[in-house]
């Protein structure tokens, strides 16, 4: 090691050398930055744009990023309107209170006029532990978000299809079970009564033996359009078998039920079904009542049983009416 002090010139040449490097470093920086495809921007503490990358201007902003460097998101109003300035800035203010990480997915309307999903990954920037600005890296998710929502379509679909019978439309039993896991502990707890009607097309095979298979689907659908029609909002009109309905009548006791039972049971006797010729083919149906008594044990299975009773004795006694008993 020699002991010869440097002399200026050696150190205005190391500084020289220094600069450089510094300089070469700084391209290649900025060479890494625009080659990146995700937007990229650094803020500082009053929402000033400091270095933002070409992904970023160019994708997000549709301007030269010389034009984005030094201006905040409200030096830019033709672009970017003040109502998303201030939720952006909001964002800014909540990290910077909460210096470290924040992360969310926000919807952005990009150069090219197209709403597009992204995640926001931005990080405070510390300088000597103060916190200086903010790094915000930007993540395209339409396409994660697109087939989260064609599945979410679809899983809706299957739902709907797994619930409800294919030639009414109506809800098949399993549904009446799912939904009663809701309904009941709920009606329990309010005291609040629930009655079921038990409904059957008389004489049903007679209208497939004479008008055909195709003409009893109609009846089927008529009927069940009808009971849509007349039931309240709160109803659950269930498909049980073939030719045989339930309908659980919440908020409704069996007084209350019997009188809608009757009430469905004349206006069904009055519809009919439009056959060649001008002739039309009315049904009738009979309809046995019955309500929960929540505090047995298998309270519905029981309900269900003694409305299916009462059903039974309805047809015995002439069918076209309703039994309580
Ligand atoms: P009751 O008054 O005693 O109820 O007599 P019913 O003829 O209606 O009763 P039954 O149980 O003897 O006949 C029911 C008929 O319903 C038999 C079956 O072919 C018919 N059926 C069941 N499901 C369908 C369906 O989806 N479409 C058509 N067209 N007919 C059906
Ligand atoms: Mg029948
Ligand atoms: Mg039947």
């Amino acid at each position: 090691m020699s002991d010869k002090k440097p002399t200026y010139k050696m150190l205005e040449q190391k500084i020289e050398l220094l600069e450089k490097e510094i300089k070469e470093n700084k391209s290649f920086l900025d060479m890494l930055f625009d080659v990146i495809p995700n937007p990229i921007f650094y803020k500082n503490r009053d929402g000033i744009y400091k270095h933002v990358n070409e992904s970023f201007s160019k994708t997000i902003i549709g301007i030269d990023k010389n034009e984005i460097t030094n201006k905040s998101l409200y030096d830019l109003p033709t672009l970017i309107p003040r109502e998303l300035a201030d939720i952006y800035k909001a964002k800014d203010t909540e990290l910077f209170e909460n210096p470290g990480v924040q992360n969310y997915e926000a919807k952005v309307m990009c150069s090219d006029n197209i709403i597009r999903y992204y995640n926001f990954y931005k990080a405070t920037y510390l300088e000597e532990n103060e916190v200086v600005g903010l790094v915000g890296v930007m993540l395209d998710i339409s396409e994660q978000k697109k087939v989260i929502e064609e599945l979410d379509i679809k899983n809706k679909l299957l739902n709907e299809l797994s619930n409800k019978d294919t030639l009414t439309k109506l809800y098949n039993r399993r549904y009446l079970y799912e939904i009663i896991n809701n309904l009941f502990p709920l009606a329990k707890r309010e005291e609040e009564p629930i009655s079921i009607l038990m409904l059957d097309i008389d004489k049903f095979k007679k209208v497939n033996d004479i008008y055909g298979h195709k003409i009893g689907d109609d009846v089927l659908v008529l009927l069940s359009s009808t009971l849509q029609d007349k039931c309240r909002k709160s109803d659950i009109i269930c498909r049980w078998g073939g030719e045989e309905f339930l309908i659980l009548l919440p908020n409704t006791n069996k007084d209350g039920a019997y009188k809608r039972a009757e009430k469905l049971r004349t206006i069904i006797e009055k519809i009919s079904i439009e056959l060649d010729e001008d002739k039309k083919l009315s049904f009738t149906v009979s309809i046995g009542v019955s309500q929960i008594v929540f505090d047995k044990k298998n309270c519905l299975e029981t309900a269900i049983q003694q409305a299916d009773d009462r059903l039974y004795k309805a047809k015995k006694s002439g069918r076209n009416r309703v039994c309580t008993q």
